[in-house]
């Protein structure tokens, strides 16, 4: 999909990383045992906890001493998990046809967001509560296009975050070259424009992070999937 063109490279990104000088690549099938093992064995949910406990010992120290604080959630792998469509596809990213055979696949990510049936990982949904009970802004920019509007609040709002200030979408029309960090960082910008302090920043990519415009910006466990 153009919006998120190296979605399928993510295990050839481990894999080159895996490599040394002499050495073949890794294999591709075994790297995906492992990224499931990661998964499942509860190394995931962890590192996952880890990070968003950081951030919410963050938000609580710095909520009280900033003008108009907000905070900053990415979406996918972050706020909600496509961990269903990720299995179903085979860590691929597929965008034609429905999802209506979970946990068979193959699943239209596109038909899965608009289903707006994806679970809150439960470390971020806490975070989420905490700042709405510290009276921190929420914001939440995620790469979905606008299309994916009504989908994507109607699943927040299925998983538990039923208040925000803004969800940011990318516009229809955003240049497929330029990355998501262009986009998340001028988004980020004007929301700083406005008066807001960005306390913290939270996502599954680095490009959720990439560019500044936040206090702190916590970087969530991803292995499975790549987004520039
Ligand atoms: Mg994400």
């Amino acid at each position: 999909m153009m919006s998120r063109p190296l979605r399928f490279l993510p295990l050839l990104v481990l894999t080159l990383a895996a490599c040394t000088p002499g050495q073949q690549l890794a294999n591709v099938g075994q790297v995906k045992l492992a990224a499931r093992a990661y998964h499942d064995d509860g190394r995931y949910d962890a590192e996952f906890a880890k990070v968003a406990a950081d951030a919410t010992a963050y938000l609580e120290q710095r909520a009280s001493r900033v003008t108009r604080p907000a905070i900053v959630f990415d979406i996918d792998d972050t706020a909600l998990t496509t961990w269903s469509a990720i299995q179903a596809n085979d860590f691929g990213y597929i965008t034609n046809g429905t999802c209506s055979e979970l946990p068979k696949g193959p699943c239209n990510s596109i038909a899965f967001e608009d289903a707006g049936t994806m679970p809150a990982l439960q470390p971020t949904l806490a975070l989420y509560r905490r700042a709405r009970e510290l009276g921190v802004d929420v914001f939440f920019i995620t790469g979905r296009r606008e299309p994916r509007r009504a989908g994507t609040e109607k699943n927040l709002k299925f998983a538990g975050y039923d208040a925000w200030t803004r969800v940011v979408l990318k516009p229809n029309n955003f240049p497929s070259d330029k990355s998501s960090a262009d986009f998340k960082s001028a988004a980020r910008a004007a929301i700083e424009a406005e008066g807001y302090t960005i306390v913290v920043n939270i996502g599954d990519q680095q490009s959720d992070l990439d560019g500044g415009h936040a206090e702190k910006g916590f970087k969530l466990p991803n292995p499975f999937y790549f987004i520039p």
